[in-house]
């Protein structure tokens, strides 16, 4: 078994160790033994959506975002649309998730038109959403607690049709106004988490790699447990936190 992923724009889209997160599915991958094979596609680079399982977006600021319109407008977009759309695997982190959105105005009034893969619509607050936080994934998704960093503008909204990723614990998520944060259609992982998010949610790591597997090979064997002591530590630790404070 293979699971093959495509990082898309890793150059401008990284936020806070957000590509922590590819190297977690890489060793939690070889771990089991299971090969893994990762490809970057960047500004000019064509997306061949048919070679790969997962892809991979990270957050980027407002400036970042708009510099990606005229890529994604020349051809990304449709192809991105038609993954999801195919039920390929997506994780994609704050900025990333805005973007797989139909739009984001921004606070200071500058629409900018995104790739409507997802049925969710982000408007801008002057106000930043910033913190450590966490939230209880919902039963779809593992039903387990993640705990994350968010730094956002942007608040979202998810049409009648997205489910959220989960329900916030504690912190803002979407819009700090729902409860919702995140958001989950088909096998898109969408979410605010930055930290980065799976080194220390071995739980949704395991969850997002076994969809991978499950839609390449059909019924895909459970994945051998590894030892997550360390990253349970690091998960419990900051969960405890939150709580207590
Ligand atoms: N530009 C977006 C916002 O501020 C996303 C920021 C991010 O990816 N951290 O809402």
């Amino acid at each position: 078994m293979e699971l093959n992923i495509c990082h898309l724009y890793p150059d401008i889209l990284n936020l806070y160790g957000d590509r922590g997160n590819i190297i977690t599915m890489k060793r939690r991958l070889e771990a089991r033994g299971i090969g893994v094979h990762i490809d970057e596609c960047s500004i000019g680079q064509p997306l061949d959506i048919d070679k790969y399982d997962i892809f991979f977006i990270g957050g980027g600021q407002d400036f970042e975002q708009e510099v990606l319109l005229r890529d994604l407008a020349a051809g990304k977009a449709r192809d991105i649309r038609t993954a999801v759309e195919e039920n390929k695997v997506f994780l994609a982190i704050c900025g990333g998730y805005q973007m797989l959105g139909q739009y984001y105005k921004t606070w200071d009034g500058n629409q900018l038109d995104f790739i409507g893969a997802i049925n969710i619509h982000t408007i801008g607050a002057k106000e930043r959403m910033i913190g450590n936080y966490m939230y209880r994934l919902t039963p779809e998704s593992s039903g387990s607690i993640v705990v994350g960093f968010e730094n956002h503008s942007g608040k979202t909204y998810l049409g009648a049709d997205v489910a959220p990723l989960g329900m916030v614990l504690k912190g803002y998520g979407n819009n700090g106004e729902d409860q919702t944060e995140g958001a989950r259609y088909k096998n898109v992982f969408a979410t605010y988490s930055h930290g980065s998010l799976l080194p220390k949610n071995p739980v949704l790591a395991d969850f997002i790699l076994q969809t991978a597997l499950r839609y390449k090979y059909g019924s895909a064997e459970p994945l051998s447990p590894l030892d997550d002591e360390i990253e349970n530590r690091a998960h419990d630790y900051m969960e405890e936190r939150l709580r207590k404070g």
